[in-house]
Formats: C-alpha cells, structure tokens, sequence
C-alpha cells in the first residue's frame, strides 16, 4: 500500500502590539500575569511547543521534543521579530527546526507569511506588493534560504494575490477546501467542487495570466476543526485515532492556529508531540512529511480554480475585514458589526492620502519610489544597510535632511501597513 503522509501545520502570529513612537510593546493588564499578550502566549504555547515534554506510563519525561521540527509551520515576522529579542531560546528552537527538516526532507517546514497580516485581496496592488516583498526579505534573513511556501492572512486569495506571489518566487499556499470552485483532472474536464467531494491527498495547480501558476494545499477542514473545538488535544492517543481513520493513500493535511497548543487548550502542545512522535515513529504506516517535500515528489497533476476573494474563516469571502456580514465570535449577544465597514473605509481613505503624499514627496528622493518600497524591507530585514539601501534608491545628490524625508516616507507607509492587520476587524 502506498504510504500515508502526515503534515500538520500551525499559523503562528500575533499582531504588531508596538507603540508606533516608542516601537516598543506596553504592559497590556489584561495579560498579567504576564506583562503583555506576547509574553503570555509565548509562555503558554510558542515556549512550551518548542520543548514540549513526552512522558512515560509513570509520568517520567521521555523526551523533550521540538514540535517545529515534525511540524509544517509560519511565524508572522512581526512575531518573530519581537521573539528574537523576548524569547530567544524558543526563536532559536524554531530556526533549528527549520533547518533539520530541510536535512531530513530537502525542503523546509518553515512558510513565510504576508509581513502585516493584511486581507491581500482588499489591500492596494502596491501594497499587496511590498507585503510579499518585506515577507520574503524576512525570511530569507532569519531562515537562511528562501521561502518555498506562503501562509496568506486568514488564507484570502485571489488570484491577482496568487500572481504577486508567484512573481516573488513563492510555490505554494495552503487554503481551505470550501475555497475551490472547479477542478480539472488530467482530461481537462472542470466541473464544479465542493468541500465534501473534494480529493484533498494531493497539490492542485492554479493557472495564472502571463504562464504564471501556483500549487495549492487544501487542508482537511472538518479534522482541522476538530483539533480547535473538540478537545481532541486533551488526550494524545484520541488525537492519533481521529488522524488514523481519516488516514488514506497520499498527503493528510491539517492547518491549525498554533495558538490552539498551549495557549487556547493548557497542555495542547503535549498531545501534539504524541501525535508527531508517533509519525515520526511510523506508526500505523505514517511518515511525516511537509508541503515543499510532498509537493516535489507529487507535482499538480490536477488544476483547481479558487472563489475569488475568499477566506478560511468568513463563509461570505472576505466581507469579515469591511462590511456586517454577520460573522461574530458570538461572545457578546446583542453586539453589531456594522462598525467594520466606516473602520475598514477610514483607514483606506488615510490611506490614499499617504499613498498621494509617499509619491509626490518620494518623487523627490528615490529613483523609483515603488521600487524603494518593495526592496525596504530588506532594511527592516537587516540585509541592507541604510547606506547600500541610499545608493541603490536615492537620488544621486541628496542631502542629509532630504535623505531623511525619504525614510521618514518608507516609515510612515510601515506603520500605515501596519493599521491593515486583520485582527481590527476579526472579532466583536
Ligand atoms: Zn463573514
């Protein structure tokens, strides 16, 4: 019989916490006893998840077990940027993780995600443009290698959002199987699909304009779910059984928040390393695989084409993030959404200003201000220097004061990206 693979993947992010003037994060009360929500959730899932600990019958630790490291995995940068600094044992367990799996598979557990975790599909040609740009300069800096795979926020694609993907190099994206409209085997045929009917054990290739394509993941939705909201993390051993009876020839693959470990459910972080331990170990006829290793042994041999603008988490698209569409978390009967779309079109409408005063006053600095855009994020990196970024960008002749405006406008456009992450819109 023809191997069962397992790829288990965790969206790990939290959003840019920092003040913008003093680009620091702020005791935030209700995250005592930790001093801010980073910490916390640091302490009770990222920490734990990195030396997760494996017991024996007499309640012995076997083991203290990376999860990272048999696990398929995205850090949004502004999290790891901050981890760096704050946590730097488990930062450095992440990195390591990346690179042993790279020597075990040829191909790293490690993704890279959309730097601010902005909803692509709603943001700006350019903007969407920087996004992936700064994601994949980040990247590349902390991995050491380039990003095969991308974690889109809250998975809202389009294809436009699929093409600027692809002109940066990416490969691959996961999504949620209610995101396919159509499939084509290799007889060309489409017909529609759904959820339920869906073949999700292998890749499918969506075809772009210009001869651009990218493969696409679906992962298992209802077992995904069931990881958040069954309590299947309170014991290791139902976790592994739920993942046996769905197990069939080809991939099984799960996308999970990966603050569900630890954080949302104390202790999740141990069922998990069960579970990937007994992968590891082969049990029941399973190995342990990620998306770039599966991908290279099984390239598209199907075509899919995606809901255009849609999402995991909101079943109206991508109306989450602008308008009421009547997604709530449910916590506050009574409550409304129809804040969102005022919020969502006043920071659009800041936006364009800054976008009109970012061309007119860089049209004075830079050779191309779009292109200064793009490539900042290799400062914010640490690839480039302000100086080797100044000769390439600037205009030849600028003066200190003028040099300055200039990376006062690439600032000001940061923490104007930064008011996109999704999580204003996301809950009450
Ligand atoms: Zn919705």
């Amino acid at each position: 019989m023809p191997d069962k693979f397992l790829c288990i993947h965790g969206h790990f992010y939290q959003p840019p916490r920092e003040d913008p003037w003093m680009d620091m994060v702020f005791p935030e009360g209700s995250a005592a006893p930790a001093r801010n929500w980073n910490e916390r959730i640091c302490r009770e899932s990222y920490g734990p998840l990195a030396y997760a600990r494996r017991l024996d019958g007499g309640g012995r630790i076997l083991e203290l077990f990376n999860c990272y490291e048999w696990m398929s995995f995205n850090f949004g940068p502004t999290l790891l940027t901050w981890m760096e600094s704050h946590a730097p044992d488990a930062y450095a367990r992440i990195l390591e993780a990346d690179r042993k799996s790279v020597e075990r598979l040829g191909h790293g557990n490690a993704l890279a995600q959309i730097y601010h975790h902005v909803i692509m599909p709603l943001a700006t040609d350019l903007d969407r443009r920087a996004e992936v740009a700064w994601a994949v300069a980040d990247f590349e800096a902390r991995f050491r290698r380039k990003p095969e795979g991308m974690w889109l926020s809250e998975a809202a694609v389009d294809d436009r959002t699929l093409e600027i993907l692809a002109d940066a190099g990416i490969a691959y994206t996961i999504l949620a199987p209610r995101q396919v409209e159509a499939v084509a085997d290799v007889d060309g045929q489409w017909r529609e699909a759904h959820e339920g009917d869906l073949d999700i054990t292998r890749p499918y290739l969506v075809e772009l304009s210009g001869g651009r394509s990218m493969a696409v993941f679906f992962y298992d939705g209802p077992l995904s779910q069931a990881v958040a909201f069954e309590g299947l993390l309170r014991d290791g051993e139902r976790f592994w059984g739920r993942i046996n009876s769905a197990g069939r020839p080809g991939l099984l693959s799960l996308a999970t928040d990966g603050e569900t470990y630890g954080h949302h459910f104390a202790f999740g972080e141990m069922a998990l390393a069960y579970v990937l331990a007994q992968a590891r170990a082969c049990r029941d006829g399973w190995r342990v695989t990620n998306y770039g290793a599966y991908l290279a042994a099984n390239p598209p041999r199907s075509k899919a084409r995606l809901r255009q603008a849609s999402s995991w988490s909101c079943v109206h698209g991508v109306e989450r993030w602008r308008s009421d569409c009547g997604c709530t978390t449910g916590g506050h009967p009574g409550w409304g959404q129809h804040w969102r779309k005022p919020l969502r079109d006043g920071l659009n409408a800041v936006k364009a200003e800054m976008d009109a005063h970012f061309h007119s006053a860089g049209a004075g600095v830079f050779r191309d201000p779009e292109e200064a855009l793009t490539d900042f994020g290799k400062v914010l990196a640490g690839l480039w220097k302000n100086g080797e970024f100044g000769q390439r960008h600037f205009l030849p002749g600028l003066d200190e004061a003028a040099r300055d405006t200039g990376f006062k406008l690439l600032t000001m456009q940061k923490w104007a990206l930064s008011s996109f992450a999704s999580c204003a819109w996301f809950f009450d």
